[in-house]
């Protein structure tokens, strides 16, 4: 999709740092970084967000869940642990209308999302 950010992203015409990438899925560091570990998992299609998930490829998704895991390890806190969090809508504070999941860890988080 024309002028969505992550779309750049995938696409390689916005620089980003990459940590991972498969068939189905890219994953790269935050640029604000809330945690050591903080990185956006994204499916290379343009999804708006959980809200569009509905008729898109079941592949999309599970590569996303899946590629969590994969980045805790290579980033040394899976067994620490980690949180995986999508943002929906205005209340949730998504700013970036492709579906993307934050991966955080590296440090003790807090109960409260917010
Ligand atoms: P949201 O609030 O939509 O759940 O999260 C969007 C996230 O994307 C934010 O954490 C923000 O820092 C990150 N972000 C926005 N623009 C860029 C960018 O151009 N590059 C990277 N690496 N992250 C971005
Ligand atoms: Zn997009």
């Amino acid at each position: 999709m024309t002028n969505c950010v992550f779309c750049g992203i995938v696409k390689g015409d916005i620089p980003s740092t990459k940590v991972y990438e498969d068939d189905h899925v890219v994953a790269f560091r935050d640029i604000n970084p809330q945690a050591p570990v903080h990185v956006l998992i994204v499916p290379r299609t343009h999804i708006g967000g959980l809200d569009g998930l509905e008729g898109a490829a079941d592949a999309a998704l599970a590569a996303c869940l899946r590629a969590a895991h994969i980045i805790a390890k290579q980033e040394g806190i899976a067994g620490s642990g980690y949180r995986l969090a999508a943002n929906c809508g205005a209340h949730a504070c998504q700013t970036v209308g492709h579906l993307h999941f934050h991966l955080l860890g590296g440090r003790q988080l807090t109960g409260e999302m917010g």
